[in-house]
């Protein structure tokens, strides 16, 4: 059910309207409530169910405690995940939902935790130490929401607004400042302004949050459709979580590509993904995301004002590539995988895309599919940032990504795997094994990729003895 339908003229939520939870967890929350116990589905499935969508899972709340949801449902079926916080997993049918007994936070003198949580009796109280209106609402089918702190009514106007006092709520938990601004990129919505200007004040304190929350959240947040949106409304979130970004605001381009500051183009860049039509959306991956936030980050650095007042910025791409290697590395802590493949798509995110085939498959041979794929999507969403002095440029990246479609279904080759002759192919030809066969390989791969001899084994084989001396 969409959010239109639940609404009525006046625009407040239709009190009738109902969430249609899966038959699991209606059965759960049955099971606790025919043993005297309270149930409600409770947080992110409650907001997403009432705007539509589908949720990413169903987090159950209950009065009883640990061991007596264990009683519940058999100490087989429950696995013990996070007790201190009341917290068991149980299992169902083959799938797994959190169950988490009703409890308030104590105090937060780190700033990080709470230093103990006690359990309660009244959902009042859990929906009280949840952080937006829209996550503090509990539902099950007998009682209809939950809703002391009109998340319904907060959800109907698009606001994200704290629970309680903004100022206290983020002083007890920063990660919150920075969950606020990854709710708004993932939403649309707009920040009530108390909430907002709390943020700002307290955002500094985002240094004292671990980076692995922070990486995750910042993960969230530049994968969502409003990121953009959310980089531009919360920049100095962003900045307190990522200082080395703020050189970007003020750094002026004063040159024939540009018309705003460096943090300007970035935010233009990372808006286009939303906007992008050339290639294909699927391309539209985290890699990407990540790399067009960071892509021009070393800008600032290598800044330089010609005689005639013009801005040049030589060799940012490197050193973009190295400030966004460190970054991702120690202040966010990402995988290696992940941090390698970000790096390599802003280490490269102006190479020049001749649009011939034999440039095409050099590319591919670099790249891969996949990474030249999110190399072009990248270069897409950075030309259509700039003034249309660059268009030229942003052609041959089209006609590149027309020549890589073609090359690819012809499936010509652009690797040693693909490569038509294998080394032993050319021992049984008469070559010696060793050291050289290799450099022959790579020299017949090249004479393929510019077209000089057909991917096909006796012609290769004919070319490798001509050519032998070569190499
Ligand atoms: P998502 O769809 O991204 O999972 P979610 O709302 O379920 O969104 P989670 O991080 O899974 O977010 O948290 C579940 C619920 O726990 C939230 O809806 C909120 O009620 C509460 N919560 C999570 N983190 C915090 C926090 N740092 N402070 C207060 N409440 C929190
Ligand atoms: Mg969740």
């Amino acid at each position: 059910m969409g959010l239109g339908e639940q609404t009525d003229f006046t625009g407040v939520v239709n009190m009738r309207f109902k969430i249609k939870l899966p038959p699991a967890v209606d059965m759960l929350l049955e099971r606790l409530r025919l043993c005297g116990f309270q149930a409600y589905v409770v947080g992110g499935c409650v907001r997403d169910s009432i705007l539509g969508k589908d949720p990413y899972d169903w987090d159950i709340c209950t009065d009883a405690l640990p061991a007596e949801v264990m009683g519940v449902f058999g100490t087989d079926n429950v696995i013990p995940t996070g007790l201190k916080h009341g917290t068991v997993t149980v299992k169902l049918e083959s799938d797994l939902y959190e169950v988490t007994t009703f409890r308030e936070d104590g105090e937060y003198s780190d700033g990080r935790h709470p230093d103990d949580v006690h359990f309660v009796k009244d959902i009042k109280g859990d929906l009280a130490r949840r952080d937006f209106t829209i996550n503090a609402m509990a539902y099950n089918p007998s009682e209809g929401f939950i809703d002391p702190f009109g998340g319904r009514k907060d959800i109907m106007r698009g606001v994200i607004r704290c629970v309680g006092e903004p100022d206290k709520r983020f002083e007890e938990d920063a990660l919150r400042i920075l969950r606020a601004a990854r709710f708004q990129a993932s939403l649309g919505f707009s920040i009530d302004w108390k909430t907002a200007q709390a943020m700002n004040r307290l955002a500094p304190d985002l240094e004292r949050v671990s980076s692995e929350r922070i990486g995750s959240e910042l993960h969230k947040l530049l994968c969502a459709p409003y990121a953009a949106l959310s980089v531009q409304k919360n920049r100095e979130v962003l900045f307190a979580a990522i200082p080395e970004l703020a050189f970007e605001e003020g750094c002026k381009q004063n040159n024939r590509y540009h018309y705003t500051d460096v943090f300007g183009h970035t935010l233009a860049a990372l808006q286009n993904m939303q906007q992008c039509e050339a290639f294909p959306k699927e391309w539209a991956d985290e890699y990407v995301c990540f790399a067009l936030l960071f892509h021009d980050i070393g800008k600032p650095s290598v800044r330089t004002t010609d005689a005639d007042g013009y801005d040049h910025f030589y060799g940012h791409p490197k050193i973009s590539a190295e400030i966004t290697d460190k970054i991702l590395r120690e202040r966010l802590r990402c995988s290696n995988e992940f941090r390698k493949t970000v790096v390599e798509l802003v280490e490269h995110h102006d190479v020049t895309f001749s649009p011939t085939k034999a440039c095409v498959r050099r590319m591919l041979n670099k790249f891969g599919v996949e990474q030249l794929h999110r190399l072009l999507k990248l270069r897409e969403c950075d030309n259509r940032a700039h003034t249309p002095a660059a268009y030229p440029l942003f052609e041959d990246a089209m006609k590149f990504a027309e020549q890589v479609d073609i090359v690819l279904a012809e499936e010509a080759a652009f690797s040693l795997k693909d490569l038509a002759v294998k080394g032993k192919d050319l021992v049984a030809a008469g070559f010696e094994p060793g050291p050289r066969m290799g450099r022959i390989l790579s020299a017949l791969l090249e004479a393929v990729i510019s077209e000089k001899v057909p991917n096909e084994k006796g012609e290769l084989i004919e070319y490798a003895k001509r050519r032998s001396l070569d190499v």
